[in-house]
C-alpha cells in the first residue's frame, strides 16, 4: 500500500527526531512491502521565520491532503516575545481544529528496563504500569467563553466550561473502544461533586457502559485520580478524561515513567488521518547537538501505523524493537545513568532499525 505522511519537523530538535523516525518508517516499508511517501511542511517559527505566520495556508492545504501528519515540536526562545495569535504553539491548536481532531491518546509505561529511572517508590516501580490516557481535545474551558470584567471586588476575569452530550459521547466511545482491545476497564475522570458538565459527562459514561458490559467502568474524582497516579498507577488501563484534567494529568502520567523522550502521542478524530507527535518540547537546549532522544517520535509514528493505517504487526514490530534496544541497555544521554555510555539520536536510532531487522 501506499501511505503520503506529511512531515511536520517544526523547531529546535523537531527536524532531527522527524528525520530519524522517517528512517524507521522507511526501514519497516521496505521489509513489510508498504511505501512511505513523505512531503515536508512548515508549522512554527520556522513558518513565522519564512512566511511571516506560524501555520502557513500551504501546510494546512499539504496536511488535509495526507494520509497522516507526523509532527516535531514547535516553538523557542526566539519567538517567545510574540504574542498571542502570532506565537508558534497557534499553529498546533490551528492544526487540530481543521483536522477535527478531538481525541489525543498517551500512553504512559514503564519500561522494565528504565525502571530505576521512575521517580515513585520502588516497590511501586518494580510493580510497573501501563496505562492509556484518552484526552478530550477540542471542548472544555480551553474553547469556552472568557474575558475581563468589572467584578463587584475590582477587575476579574473569567473562562467558562461546556461540554454537550455529544462531545462526551464522542470521546467515550473512543475510550470504550480502546478499552475493549486493552485489559477492559476503563477509569472515568471528573469532578462531578462540584462541576455541573462533570455531571453531565458521569451520566453520558453510565448511559453508554450499558452497550459496552465486559469493559469494567467505574468513575474517579480528578483530585483522587491525581493522587492515585503516583499512589498505585498499576490500577489504571484506560483513562478518559476532559480537556483540562486530560492536560494535567497526562503530564503527570508521563513524568512518572521516568523520562520525557520516550512518551509518543496522537490526537484523533473522525477520519483515519490522525497527528501523531511525541510528548516533549523543542528542546532548545540540546537542538543540533545530536542528543536528543527519537524514541518518543519512533514510538509515535508506531502509533500512526497502528490508528491511521491499521498495520498493526508493523506497529509492534517498532515498539518491540524498542523494548529490546532499551532492554540492551543503549542508552541515549537524557537516559544514561552516571558513567554510562551514550548513544547520538542517530545511532540509536541505527540501532532500533537494525533490532527491526533482525526480527523481521
Ligand atoms: P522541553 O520538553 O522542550 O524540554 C524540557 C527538558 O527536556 C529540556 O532539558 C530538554 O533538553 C529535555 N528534552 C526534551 N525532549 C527531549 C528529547 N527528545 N531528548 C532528550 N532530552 C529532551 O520543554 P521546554 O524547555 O519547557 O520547552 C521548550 C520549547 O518547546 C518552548 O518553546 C515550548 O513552548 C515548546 N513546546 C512545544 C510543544 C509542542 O510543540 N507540542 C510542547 C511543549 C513545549
Amino acid at each position: 500500500m501506499d501511505y503520503h505522511i506529511a512531515l511536520v519537523k517544526g523547531d529546535g530538535i523537531g527536524p532531527e527526531i522527524v528525520d530519524n523516525a522517517v528512517r524507521v518508517l522507511e526501514a519497516v516499508g521496505r521489509l513489510c512491502g508498504h511505501t512511505f511517501r513523505f512531503q515536508s511542511y512548515l508549522a512554527g517559527g520556522c513558518a513565522i521565520d519564512q512566511c511571516g505566520k506560524p501555520l502557513p495556508q500551504e501546510t494546512i492545504d499539504g496536511c488535509l491532503a495526507s494520509d497522516s501528519v507526523l509532527l516535531g515540536e514547535v516553538g523557542g526562545p526566539k519567538w517567545d516575545g510574540l504574542s498571542g495569535d502570532q506565537r508558534p504553539e497557534k499553529a498546533l491548536l490551528q492544526l487540530r481544529s481543521v483536522l477535527g481532531l478531538y481525541t489525543n491518546l498517551r500512553p504512559a509505561r514503564i519500561y522494565s528496563a528504565l525502571k530505576d529511572a521512575c521517580p515513585l517508590k520502588r516497590d511501586t516501580a518494580e510493580k510497573g504500569f501501563d496505562l492509556m490516557m484518552v484526552r478530550e481535545l477540542t471542548g472544555g474551558i480551553y474553547f469556552g467563553q472568557r474575558g475581563r470584567r468589572e467584578g463587584k471586588y475590582g477587575p476579574e476575569a473569567y473562562d467558562t466550561e461546556s461540554y454537550s452530550v455529544n462531545e462526551i459521547k464522542r470521546i467515550a466511545k473512543v475510550a470504550f473502544e480502546t478499552a475493549k482491545k486493552r485489559r477492559k476497564k476503563l477509569t472515568s475522570i471528573d469532578k462531578a461533586n462540584v462541576l455541573e458538565t462533570s455531571r453531565l459527562w458521569r451520566s453520558v459514561i453510565h448511559e453508554m457502559a450499558v452497550d459496552y458490559p465486559d469493559v469494567d467502568c467505574s468513575d474517579m474524582l480528578v483530585d483522587n485520580a491525581a493522587m492515585q497516579l503516583i499512589r498505585d498507577p498499576a490500577q489504571f488501563d484506560v483513562v478518559v478524561t476532559t480537556n483540562m484534567f486530560g492536560d494535567i494529568l497526562s503530564d503527570e502520567a508521563s513524568q512518572i515513567t521516568g523520562s520525557i523522550g520516550l512518551l509518543p502521542s496522537a490526537s484523533l478524530g473522525e477520519t483515519k488521518r490522525g497527528m501523531y507527535e511525541p510528548i516533549h518540547g523543542s528542546a532548545p537546549d540540546i537542538a543540533g547537538t545530536g542528543k536528543a532522544n527519537p524514541i518518543a517520535t519512533i514510538l509515535s509514528a508506531a502509533m500512526m501505523l497502528r490508528y491511521s493505517f491499521d498495520l498493526e504487526r508493523e506497529s509492534h514490530l517498532i515498539e518491540e524493537a524498542v523494548d529490546a534496544v532499551l532492554a540492551a541497555g543503549w542508552r541515549t544521554a537524557d537516559l544514561a545513568g552516571p558513567g554510562q555510555n551514550t548513544l547520538t539520536g542517530s545511532q540509536m536510532t541505527d540501532k532500533i532499525i537494525q533490532e527491526i531487522e533482525n526480527r523481521f
